[in-house]
């Protein structure tokens, strides 16, 4: 275990009050905090379940805890939650569920599902057609704007002039009537409930309060409103915490975060005592002057200056290629190459992008090479929302009770239920006590709700039922389920909605590929009891969750990720991709003028590197089926020219050689490798 400077050692002991750790990237912030946890318990007898630390992303929250981990004993850390905001306010809804609206098994609504739940209430609204498609984008972001300032519903009207946003207004309120109605919250909630329920009641504060002795915070740069007031509630008669961040690496502005909450921590606690750390403990001092020199031209909050002791170590390299293809291919081929030459892990890159659409190309090359690679924040394949519908009528047939399943299946493929009848449907339940499905077969459902939608809902309640009844009894029910879906109209659905034919492709072999899976499950059963279609299902629940954990495991190849998912982590080497104007920085950010945001992303790039750095542009890309000309980012104007290695920027000479395919490629290496064993 390395020995903390004394900056840090200062951080970490002091513990009678406030304290903000201002520092640049790879400084140690992240150490500092699960020293400090270790601290509290080992030095200060604090009972791990009266600290809290919370993060960002839960490979960060994941992390975090497998450093302390490290740090102490198992019994030590018992009752220890470090976890992510949202996580964070999950349990705290979990624990406090008297004093909130809502029931013991309340759903939490995806994006998706947020976004489909707004589509059907603007259809309502007769907002149909293009128009609600382009307007409902905008209304979630400002629902989500209002939720995350803590503006409630009936509030948010009057923050607005302009006569056309008050629809937004409007929506919110059917939004958030139609959320409650289905015993269900969205992400926002998870921290907006818990945020408050903590203004409003004295006695839950208290607790709380009391229970949390000591609050540590990773990233605070990115908190918005309504988190900074969640930890302002949280820690208030006796403010100790400690929050660490770093306002160059503010990323999501987007999001509602407040980088301007640094300067109010010291307001709102005027005792607060800073300590800044100058030490970068991760990166060569090319890497370190790159990116000094790239976020200099941003205005500043604070003043900080970073130098490491690592050496110069290489130059950063920047490759130009002539388009997206060669560019995903001479990265694939770099990768491959230099591991084999240093005896390095897969594990030690990454391949760091803008925008999730970049990494397709990639991906195809490295599979091509048969490199292996993990992406992290794409979508998995329970994820796909092929996969997640028929789950969810999977999962209703296990259990009447599951509501999230219910609501995302009611209405997929159209039943011609709106949502001024789903939202009678929830309050009847809520009434009655019975979950969404039950209600729907409910005799008294009749005397509210019109004839057509009463009758849809027994309809389908009796569809479920059936089949349930069918598949419990069936030995072989694979068929029969691909029956039920089939009888929906679901496959239909998905070839309508389909865009192109590789995309309907694409998601009809998803489904066959699940099919095939149950199929699997069933073969391998070892007795009989297994081979049920409950205890499928339940091992298909399971998977699902087991897959979402494999993704995160510190398993040993290429990681590729998007800038914004690389916050926080460190690699040996890293590749940034796709280096365009509109690319890096975003379009939209470029007609935003929201400049400065992207440049702290290009910072975070630069900075999770450890040795070496690489970055590609490509002279043509393709957008929208043609080959269009880009123009390179701005921000490699910003590099530092004497630390830098850019051979193809006049010309790149490689356009001229004929292509080698993957097969030539991977036989010359075949041959350095023996020729490496034969010496
Ligand atoms: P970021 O801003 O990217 O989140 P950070 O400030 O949180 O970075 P850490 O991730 O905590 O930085 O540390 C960066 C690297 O430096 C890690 O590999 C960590 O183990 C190492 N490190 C931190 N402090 C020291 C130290 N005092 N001596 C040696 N290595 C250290
Ligand atoms: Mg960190």
């Amino acid at each position: 275990m390395s020995q903390l400077n004394p900056r840090q050692q200062e951080a970490m002991q002091y513990v009678s009050g406030p304290l903000l750790v201002l520092a640049g990237a790879g400084s140690g912030k992240t150490s500092v905090i699960t020293r400090k946890i270790a601290y509290l318990i080992e030095e200060c007898q604090m009972p791990a379940e009266r600290i809290t630390a919370v993060t960002f992303t839960n490979k960060a929250a994941r992390e975090m805890k497998a450093r302390v981990q490290k740090l102490l004993p198992s019994d030590k850390t018992k009752g220890l939650t470090v976890s992510t905001f949202h996580q964070f306010g999950l349990q705290f809804l979990r624990y406090e569920l008297l004093h909130t609206p809502l029931k013991g098994n309340f759903s939490i609504m995806d994006a998706e599902d947020s976004k489909r739940l707004l589509m059907d209430l603007m259809v309502r609204d007769n907002m149909s057609g293009a128009e609600s498609r382009e307007l409902v984008g905008k209304a979630i972001k400002m629902i989500s704007d209002w939720k995350n300032d803590l503006i409630p519903p009936e509030k948010a009207a009057d923050t607005l002039t302009d006569p056309e946003d008050m629809l937004f207004a409007t929506l919110y309120q059917l939004y958030e009537r139609n959320l409650r109605a289905y015993n269900a919250v969205d992400f926002d909630d998870l921290i907006v409930m818990p945020t408050r329920l903590l203004q409003e009641n004295s006695q839950v504060r208290d607790k709380w309060q009391n229970r949390i002795r000591y609050l540590l915070v990773d990233e605070y740069q990115d908190t918005n409103t309504a988190q900074y007031e969640l930890i302002k509630l949280l820690v208030d008669v006796q403010p100790r915490f400690t929050v660490v961040g770093d306002d160059d690496q503010s990323i999501y502005a987007w999001r509602g975060a407040k980088p301007e909450n640094m300067a109010l921590l010291q307001e709102d606690f005027p005792k607060l005592k800073v300590v800044k750390l100058e030490q970068n403990y991760r990166s060569t001092s090319r890497i370190l002057h790159a990116a000094n020199s790239v976020i200099t031209n941003n205005e500043h909050l604070f003043e900080k200056k970073l130098w490491s002791d690592k050496g110069h170590g290489e130059l950063i390299r920047i490759i130009n290629c002539r388009n997206d293809d060669d560019e995903a291919e001479r990265v694939a081929k770099e990768i491959i190459t230099h591991k084999l030459r240093n005896a390095n892990e897969w594990q030690d890159y990454a391949v760091l992008y803008r925008s999730n659409f970049q990494a397709r190309m990639l991906e195809a090359q490295l599979r091509q090479l048969q490199i292996p690679y993990k992406l992290s924040g794409g979508t998995s394949f329970f994820a796909r929302s092929e996969i997640k519908d028929i789950m969810s009528y999977l999962r209703l047939i296990l259990n009447p009770e599951d509501d999230s399943a219910f609501l995302r299946i009611i209405n997929t493929p159209k039943r011609g239920l709106g949502p001024a009848s789903l939202e009678k449907l929830g309050l009847f339940a809520q009434e009655h006590q019975v979950s969404l499905l039950m209600a729907s077969s409910h005799s008294g459902l009749t005397h509210v709700l019109p004839k057509k939608a009463s009758g849809e809902l027994k309809e389908f309640a009796d569809f479920i039922e059936r089949y349930t009844q069918e598949l419990y009894q069936h030995p072989d029910p694979v068929p029969l389920v691909k029956q039920m879906i089939d009888e929906t109209g679901y496959i239909d659905l998905v070839r309508s909605e389909a865009k192109t034919p590789q995309q309907e492709k694409i998601r009809i072999d998803n489904i066959e590929t699940l099919y095939a899976s149950i199929q699997n499950l069933i073969n391998r059963a070892d007795d009989d009891d297994d081979r049920t279609i409950d205890a499928v299902i339940r091992k298909l629940v399971l998977l699902d969750m087991l897959e979402q954990q494999q993704e995160e495991e510190n398993t040993n190849k290429v990681n590729l990720m998007t800038l914004h998912a690389a916050k926080g982590l460190e690699f040996d080497y890293v590749y940034i991709m796709g280096l365009e104007e509109e690319l890096l920085p975003h379009k939209n950010s470029i007609i935003a003028e929201s400049i400065e945001e992207e440049r702290r992303l290009m910072y975070v790039g630069i900075t999770r590197a450890r040795k070496e750095l690489t970055m590609t542009m490509a002279a043509q890309r393709r957008a929208g089926g043609q080959m269009k000309t880009t123009t390179p980012s701005r921000f490699i104007d910003e590099l530092p020219t004497e630390h830098i290695d850019a051979p193809g920027m006049k010309k790149s000479a490689a356009a001229h050689q004929p292509k080698k395919t993957a097969e030539d490629y991977l036989a010359n290496i075949q041959a350095l490798l023996k020729s490496k064993a034969a010496k």
